[in-house]
């Protein structure tokens, strides 16, 4: 009989990967992974990472020790054991010995047959609009893992690989206990002399360069080319720049773009949009401005003879955080003038051009003022003028300022206090304050 760690992992990501229950027999996991790793196949427009984990997933749960390893302890337990940190086979040697090593679809795979697929690494870059509108080239200096130049990536002086004696090479080791009469306890661990690797280099075999690593530090200056137009989010790669590891085909070196905010542009796509805000007087009598371009052009803007811009309300006064892309209001576009559309940059979009209207303060006509502009602006709308008897049947009336924003807020407040006493009394529980108050 065997006993159990009492430790929880883990243990189910495997089947739901291949889509089969925790009980499923070998035939059905062979038929679960064969449709989905043709699927997920790379070679055919798949998505490389999904292809990875099936592999992974298949190799585990295909192997009856490896699968008991993993229901029992999950997933660290096998990344412990089996001494590759997780990226333990190369998903196309397991697509490839399972279909009869034929080398994957048409041709063959690209990738050495018994090379590991190093992990890729993802860096995130930020970059201005200006960057993204004129394109730009970035230095980058980062550190990687290369293989040992002294050594070759084979740790020793002697030029070979030991292997660990205590393991036989397997990383794992087995120990048995009796916890009580006729009970043995079973259990397997990561090799302590090799930590899992199954290879020990003996003390005066180290390499004097990387001390029985492999790998080296290095410094390294990367270019990366940001062309117009590229987009926030975007990828990209250095291919075969990550950690170099021994027999293993070196992963790529990902950045991600990440545009930081502008004070002044926002972008949706190939388009930018700006705000401007016109004084009354600009909005109904003509304006003209100078707008400086992300390339630092000076556009000249200015409204027709005549043109009027009528006020609306910005609703980003109202909510900063609400999408400035779709507030009501006057636009303007500039064909053009937007952002160059990547890879075919002489093609750009619109401007946008967002228009707020400033009225000016109360207070800031006299009367004698008010009297000379309205003398030139259209009449009243001749059903607002009240007769002196219509005028008598009137009351008066008072307006009041308001905010708008906090009155609606306290309403909305005032309202849940009012459900929230009436719960109380249902329940018959204690009143207690609302702690906001
Ligand atoms: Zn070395
Ligand atoms: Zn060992």
């Amino acid at each position: 009989m065997f006993g159990r760690m009492p430790k929880k992992s883990d243990n189910t990501k495997y089947y739901e990967i291949l889509g089969v229950s925790k009980s499923a027999s070998q035939d059905e996991l062979k038929k679960a992974y064969k449709k989905a790793a043709i699927k997920n196949h790379p070679d055919k427009g798949g998505d490389p990472e999904k292809f990875k984990e099936l592999a992974q997933a298949y190799d585990v749960l295909s192997d009856p020790d490896k699968r008991e390893l993993y229901d029992q302890y999950g997933e660290d337990a096998l990344k412990e054991g089996m001494g590759g940190g997780g990226a333990s086979h190369n998903p196309f040697d397991i697509f490839e010995s399972f279909f009869g090593g034929g080398g994957g679809f048409g041709g063959g795979s690209s990738r050495g047959r018994r090379q590991k697929q190093g992990d890729d690494v993802v860096h995130s870059l930020k970059v201005s609009l200006e960057e993204l509108y004129n394109g730009t080239e970035k230095k980058l200096s980062l550190s990687r893992n290369v293989i040992c130049s002294k050594c070759k990536g084979k740790g020793s002086k002697s030029g070979a690989s030991g292997r660990c004696y205590q393991c036989q090479g397997s990383g794992i080791k087995i120990s048995t206990r009796h916890i009580g009469p006729g009970m043995i306890q079973q259990m397997q661990h990561v090799c302590p002399d090799c930590r899992g690797s199954g290879e020990m280099i003996s003390e005066k075999d180290k390499c004097t360069q990387c001390k029985g690593n492999k790998v080296t530090q290095e410094k390294k200056v990367l270019e990366v080319i940001v062309e117009k137009g590229m987009q926030h989010g975007q990828k990209i790669v250095k291919e075969g720049q990550a950690d170099e590891a021994p027999d293993t085909l070196t992963g790529d070196i990902v950045f991600v773009l990440q545009q930081k905010e502008h004070p002044k542009f926002k972008r949706k796509f190939d388009d930018l949009y700006v705000e401007h805000t016109l004084s009354l007087t600009e909005a109904l009598c003509g304006f003209q401005f100078a707008l400086t371009h992300l390339d630092g052009r000076q556009l000249l803007i200015k409204s027709n003879p005549g043109e009027v811009v009528k006020p609306v309300y910005s609703l980003t006064r109202i909510d900063p955080k609400r999408n400035a892309f779709f507030q009501p209001g006057q636009y303007k576009a500039i064909n053009d003038e937007g952002m160059p559309h990547h890879q075919r940059p002489f093609i750009k979009g619109r401007l946008y051009i967002h228009f707020n209207v400033e009225f000016p303060d109360s207070g800031a006509l006299s009367v004698d003022r008010c009297r000379a502009l309205e003398a030139n602006l259209p009449p009243r709308p001749s059903s607002n003028q009240l007769s002196a008897m219509e005028l008598d049947e009137c009351e008066e009336t008072t307006l009041h300022d308001v905010n708008i924003e906090d009155e609606m807020r306290r309403k909305q407040h005032q309202r849940q206090q009012e459900a929230y006493d009436e719960d109380d009394e249902e329940s018959g529980a204690p009143r207690v304050q609302c702690a906001q108050q």
